[in-house]
């Protein structure tokens, strides 16, 4: 998944602190006392990812279609393993047995009301002279969690399928009950439009790409450009990941082999599956019922890039869905490499990328995989010769993400206790689509990141923070600004989801990043997104591969051997503030003046005062082992009283009171979504219930640090 880097809708939010971090940059290294050692330690380590080496990798990864579960995905793992233990990691390979679908028939037919043949499809993905299209061990384009069904109803558009879009059609009084809702991917994550659809009584959902998102609109076409065919097709999991992730019969229990059947809740009870059939589409096949529909004519926004006037529908066109899914208990496989901490050996420095992909994945995630793979080769260089990290390294390649972050997930709650410990997780999904370096962050890690950047060259000679901060704003339209902000510095994103941070960062607390370099990319999650699209858009000489290598191995090997953990809690109260100040302001234009924010405020203050102090320490660590044990545990206490043990309202799964996909965007980040939700839904009684639990976290976390002496 993986294909935006989302912040907070609108928030417009800027750190107002960058000046006084940046002190930190010159000379030393946040987190570090003397980093002449690490720094000798860092350039061997930078010496050896090799773009030649990434290419090769990329090229066995993608040699086949490696959907999870499967004798390719097998494969891949194998050869995983065998790159981690030729490092010298001590590796294994874990299973976990899920609930996955694999399509057995799809089938789509729409008549016009003349009963007239329209399409019958789905049409096979088919460009000219692509290599890898025919296949035979390519699956049909499909989604993950879909029900079986065989439904026919009349069509209507509903645009990107938001809760603006829905509430739209309701106020043009056409009613979704019994009818197929066709919606265009983009702007939210699918298995909230299939979610919403059920909710207002569909009985079925096409999802289609729209040449204006991701096609000919954007630039020319796979094979002569990097954007999506005509026949091209995005599958993608259906699920609702906005209430949790993972195997959907095991919220919060890992599925090991071991798991009775009995303890497995049915997937249908367990809200965060649809119910009805939905099918993914191309504009081939989409373009025929859309043009079709009858009705009132579609708002101007909604209008798309096929050559004819969109109309809303609920008459004009009759769709015939038949979805047929073999739901089955399957094998995954995640695979775990392991370097022993001298130090810590109970403090974990995660780094993850998953492996499974819809199709070949040369971009989501194989990218990803070749990248991980030249950073474990570089820590692999520096065992050879002697170095030992100070904290456990711990590099995943997890499996079945592309159904719902499940690999990540069951291995997040197998390990749920030890992982209070670990101080970071570093994520990497789609690794390299193009050029221009984006991150997104917990506020505590966006200075450690931008420090990573400024040590890692790019392959253009400067580095790689150098072209962050110089980079077009919107190269990829899929993507929202990295703008440097107003101090001057880089932007980074808030973690929303899509990706295998979440079961780390928002069910258990671990403070994570996920790192991308991107480009124009419109063969996402389709047969298209092969080696022969890589080599000619993405990185036809690797570099970016070996790029992404160093800046995801860095992270990892600086966060281990930090005397110090390089947490910046100063941002994170300074965020806070000003996700407090916009949820105050939202509050008032919603009506709710019995919201009193000054509780919150005043532990903001007491929370950043105390960052402060502690940053102080942190720029300069000093003192033995046991001191600066016990400040580390306090720093890392600090990140874990923003978990909160009931969760939040109506998903107890996700447990980061900061931070959570929203509740019907799915990929993009809400900002303390307890009580943000609350006035969205202008429930004040929930609101303030939600304020006050906010609130006791940021005192928690104040606390914390006022306890470092
Ligand atoms: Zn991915």
């Amino acid at each position: 998944m993986n294909l935006f880097h989302k912040t907070a809708a609108g928030l417009g939010l800027a750190c107002a602190t960058g000046a006084l971090l940046a002190q930190s940059t010159v000379g030393t290294v946040f987190g570090y006392g003397d980093f002449n050692a690490e720094s000798k330690v860092e350039q061997q380590f930078l010496a050896i990812p090799d773009a030649k080496l990434a290419g090769q990798h990329l090229k066995t990864l993608t040699a086949q279609p490696h959907l999870s579960a499967t004798p390719e995905d097998r494969a891949t793992a194998d050869y995983v393993a065998q790159k981690f233990r030729a490092a010298g990691l001590e590796t294994e390979i874990v299973p976990y047995r899920v609930l996955l679908n694999r399509p057995i028939e799809q089938r789509v037919e729409a008549y016009n009301t003349a009963g007239k043949l329209l399409m019958s499809g789905p049409t096979k993905e088919h460009v000219e002279g692509d290599r890898f299209q025919d296949n035979p061990r390519v699956t049909m384009p499909f989604n993950g969690s879909s029900a079986s069904g065989d439904v026919t109803g009349e069509a209507v558009y509903a645009n990107y399928g938001r809760i603006e879009d829905f509430d739209q059609l309701a106020a043009q009084h056409i009613d979704l009950k019994g009818k197929i809702v066709v919606v265009r991917y983009g702007q939210n994550f699918r298995g909230i439009k299939v979610y919403l659809a059920e909710q207002r009584g569909a009985i079925g959902v096409l999802i289609y790409s729209d040449p204006q998102d991701d096609g000919y609109f954007k630039g020319d076409p796979w094979p002569i450009g990097p954007w999506r065919p005509e026949t091209g097709v995005q599958s993608g999991s259906v699920q609702n990941l906005s209430r949790y992730s993972g195997d959907p019969e095991t919220p919060g229990v890992a599925s090991t082999p071991e798991l009775p059947d009995s303890a497995r809740l049915p997937a249908d009870k367990t809200g965060n599956q649809p119910s009805i059939p939905s099918i993914p589409l191309s504009y081939h096949d989409a373009a025929p019922i859309l043009n079709a529909l009858s009705g009132p004519g579609a708002p101007q926004g909604w209008q798309g890039a096929l050559p004819f006037r969109y109309h809303l529908g609920g008459t004009g066109v009759l769709v015939h869905i038949v979805s047929k899914q073999d739901y089955a208990l399957r094998t995954i496989w995640d695979v775990i490499g392991k370097v022993k901490g001298s130090e810590y050996p109970d403090e974990w420095v995660v780094a993850g990328n998953h492996r499974d992909a819809w199709i070949y994945g040369a971009v989501d995630p194989s990218s990803g995989t070749a990248a991980m793979l030249e950073a474990v080769h570089g820590v692999g260089g520096l065992l050879k010769q002697g170095w030992r990290p100070k904290r456990t390294l711990v590099f995943g390649s997890w499996d079945a993400e592309e159904q719902g972050l499940i690999g990540s997930t069951e291995w997040v709650e197998d390990h749920a206790k030890a992982l209070e410990h670990a101080v970071a997780y570093f994520n990497v999904d789609v690794a390299v689509s193009g050029p221009e370096f984006s991150a997104s962050a917990v506020p505590s890690l966006r200075q450690f990141v931008r420090e990573v950047t400024r040590a890692v060259p790019s392959p253009l000679g400067t580095t790689v923070y150098d072209q962050w901060k110089r980079a077009p704003k919107e190269v990829n339209p899929n993507r929202t600004s990295d703008a440097a902000d107003k101090t001057g510095e880089v932007r980074l994103g808030d973690l929303g989801s899509g990706s295998d941070f979440t079961p780390f960062f928002q069910h258990v607390g671990v403070p994570s990043t996920d790192i991308g370099s991107e480009g124009p990319y419109g063969v996402y999650h389709s047969v298209f997104d092969n080696y022969d699209w890589f080599v000619q858009n993405a990185d036809p000489h690797f570099v970016y591969l070996e790029q992404m290598a160093k800046v995801l191995g860095l992270e990892a090997v600086r966060m281990a051997d930090a005397d110090v953990l390089p947490y910046d809690f100063v941002t994170y109260a300074d965020s806070i503030a000003m996700y407090a100040g916009a949820a105050k302001r939202k509050a008032q234009e919603a009506g709710l003046s019995g919201m009193d924010f000054s509780q919150l405020e005043a532990a903001d203050l007491r929370f950043l005062a105390a960052a402060q102090r502690v940053h102080a320490r942190q720029l300069a660590p000093a003192g033995d082992m046991t001191t600066l044990g016990k400040l580390n545990n306090a720093l890392r206490l600090t990140e874990s009283a923003f978990i909160s043990e009931e969760g939040l309202p109506n998903r107890p799964w996700y447990r980061h009171i900061v931070f959570a996909p929203g509740e019907f965007t799915g990929y993009a980040a809400v900002v303390i979504p307890g009580v943000s939700e609350a006035i969205d839904n202008r429930d004040q009684q929930r609101a303030k219930a939600q304020l006050e639990v906010l609130t006791r976290a940021v005192d928690r976390a104040a606390a914390t640090l006022n306890a470092v002496q």
